[in-house]
């Protein structure tokens, strides 16, 4: 069976056109940072099935469309894939750089078709520009994101790999060949070959991107089940969960588990006097302050309103009271400033721990609770620990 190149431009006009305007009409139904991800993937793709198109009728179109503008599509649909996929992946983008590699293809192929002919050079100068937009594209892929490397990213990255492949097998064709002939014969088998690549490349990274997209949508929606939306920590249903299974492990193991329960003094005054916008403004530095003053392995939640509730495995009752010693030096020492004017934040805490003797998490939470109701009642801005383990009923510490 023998192949015309230009029955495999028309196939990947087809998908490549067919697929952009598939991708541009499902992004509205993505959120705003998927959905520009993927109007840019479905930009991409409309380029490359343009330039399959401008290859299609050579006598009709002219050396201009067929040589030049083809070829600078390619070059750009390349470098919108890269900036789609940095854009996926949350990393650094400096978009005026992807304008260089079209850039470049537009006048090496204007040069090479025009001022000094030579179809091959310029074919070289093509495959090396999208070899290297392809070598980027893998490497941006195969970068971790929040320690995860989802399994879509790296068969993708291995597509644009063997397709990078395929391409520098052309370059160095075209070297070890004689020469660079001024005519390129575009129905040779290397030619077919790489156009097949491409079209298959292409075929299989459109269902990958989807799934790498939707493994981000997913993503996105687990977080948002198990956070707090204003202060990022974890909401009640998620530390539920998380208490549970870190209360059994512990009295499996026979250690210590601390609950502390935090209350911003006087919040409402802050909500009064600057503002509901400064209050959320003041609970979001006050979760990163304790967020910052906890270890790695301990967890926060915004218990609701201004309350915080910190789960700390395998912290025993004195190793719970110097953190929250530090938790209460640290926020004392935020300087948080509304209009040049300085909000001064407080708050009082109360700790329960469990020796590792399994107590029911909501028992826990209770006794916390109660103890930070009596650090509140006796001055505020301190911490009382749970009578539970301490029969005087005073504040057992105070800072
Ligand atoms: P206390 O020292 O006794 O804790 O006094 P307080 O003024 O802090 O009283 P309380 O803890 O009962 O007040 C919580 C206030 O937090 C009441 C509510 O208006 C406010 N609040 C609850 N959720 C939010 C929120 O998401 N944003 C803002 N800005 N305020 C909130
Ligand atoms: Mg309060």
């Amino acid at each position: 069976m023998t192949f015309d190149v230009r029955t495999l431009w028309l196939m990947g006009a087809c998908c490549g056109t067919g697929f952009g305007i598939l991708v541009l009409i499902v992004r509205r139904a993505y959120p705003a940072y998927l959905g520009r991800v993927l109007l840019l993937w479905g930009a991409a793709n409309i380029c490359l099935g343009a330039s399959y198109l401008a290859r299609f009728e050579r006598a009709w179109a002219g050396e201009f469309v067929f040589n030049v503008v083809s070829q600078t599509l390619v070059a750009a649909c390349l470098s919108i894939e890269l900036l789609a996929v940095r854009v996926l992946k949350r990393q650094q983008v400096v978009a005026p750089w992807l304008m260089l590699p079209p850039a470049l293809m537009f006048v090496g192929s204007c040069w090479f078709t025009f001022a000094y002919r030579n179809i091959s050079i310029q074919h070289v100068i093509f495959n090396f520009i999208n070899m290297t937009l392809l070598i980027l594209m893998a490497g941006s892929l195969l970068k971790a994101e929040e320690g995860r490397r989802p399994f879509a990213d790296v068969v993708t990255a291995i597509a644009y790999s063997v397709l990078a492949l395929s391409t520098s097998a052309v370059i160095v064709d075209y070297f070890r060949s004689s020469g660079f002939t001024p005519e390129y014969n575009f129905n040779s088998s290397r030619s077919i070959f790489n156009n097949v690549a491409g079209i298959v490349t292409e075929g299989i990274v459109f269902p990958l991107f989807l799934m790498m997209v939707s493994e981000r949508l997913n993503r996105t929606l687990e977080v948002q089940a198990m956070r707090d939306a204003l202060t990022g920590l974890f909401n009640r249903r998620a530390f539920d969960e998380i208490a549970f299974r870190e209360i059994s492990g512990a009295s499996r193991n026979r250690q210590a588990i601390s609950v502390i329960m935090l209350d911003i003094d006087h919040f409402k005054q802050v909500n009064d006097e600057f503002g509901h916008a400064a209050g959320d403004a003041v609970l979001c530095a006050a979760a990163a302050t304790l967020r910052r003053s906890l270890r790695d392995e301990d967890f926060l939640c915004r218990w609701g309103g201004d309350e915080f509730c910190a789960l700390l495995p395998r912290a025993r009752g004195d190793q719970a009271e110097s953190a929250v010693r530090r938790i209460l030096m640290a926020i004392e020492e935020l300087q948080f400033a509304v209009d040049g004017k300085i909000i001064p934040i407080q708050l009082s805490a109360g700790i329960m721990t469990d020796e590792g003797e399994g107590l029911d998490f909501g028992f826990l939470v209770r006794l916390a609770d109660d103890a930070m109701y009596r650090a509140k009642k006796t001055g505020r801005n301190r911490f009382a620990v749970s009578l539970a383990d301490h029969p005087d009923p005073a504040p057992t510490s105070q800072v």
